[in-house]
């Protein structure tokens, strides 16, 4: 115990600090008189790689006198290989969707927002700079600024099914 006087004059007792050790412990089997040993083990070093049949295992040999375990993986496991969970919906179909319009005479971009496709809100702008909708923003910019709209740029731009 080490012993230091307080900011007021008392003397407080410190215990004595053990070190701190690091590493495994591992307790070994004891004797037959019953003792045990604990004994500091140091974590193998571990290099973990994807298998490849007749690479690996000389690899594996290497790294042995090294005091490295090689693990290995596979690069493809077989549930990959034959399970696909969710198949993904081509951007035609589906729905829900943010998209934007692009014009192909300047900068701008209408961005919208659908529950149906937009394949089929396409249709409906179509028709609608056909024949000069004035309560839609696309039809609107095409005929005010005699520009024409870029259909085959028109892209999604992010779900909203399932955002929330
Ligand atoms: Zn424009």
């Amino acid at each position: 115990m080490n012993a230091a006087l307080s900011p007021r004059g008392h003397t407080l007792s410190i215990p004595s600090l053990t070190p701190l050790t690091y590493g495994r412990r591992r307790v070994l089997g004891g004797s037959t008189s019953g003792e045990r040993g604990v004994v500091n083990v140091e974590p193998p070093k571990i290099l973990c790689l994807p298998f490849v049949r007749g690479v690996s295992e000389g690899i594996e040999r290497v790294c042995a006198p090294l005091e490295l375990k090689a693990a290995f993986k596979p690069m493809r496991t077989l549930k990959q290989c034959l399970m696909r969970v969710k198949t993904t919906t081509p951007q035609d179909r589906r729905k829900g969707v943010v998209y934007e319009v692009p014009c192909k005479e300047c900068n701008k971009c209408y961005i919208g927002e659908t529950r149906r496709t937009l394949k089929v809100r396409l249709g409906d702008y179509k028709l609608a700079v056909k024949w000069g909708d004035p309560k839609n923003g696309i039809a609107v910019h095409a005929h005010e600024s005699k520009h024409t709209v870029d259909w085959d740029e028109a892209k999604l731009r992010s779900s909203v099914s399932g955002y929330w």
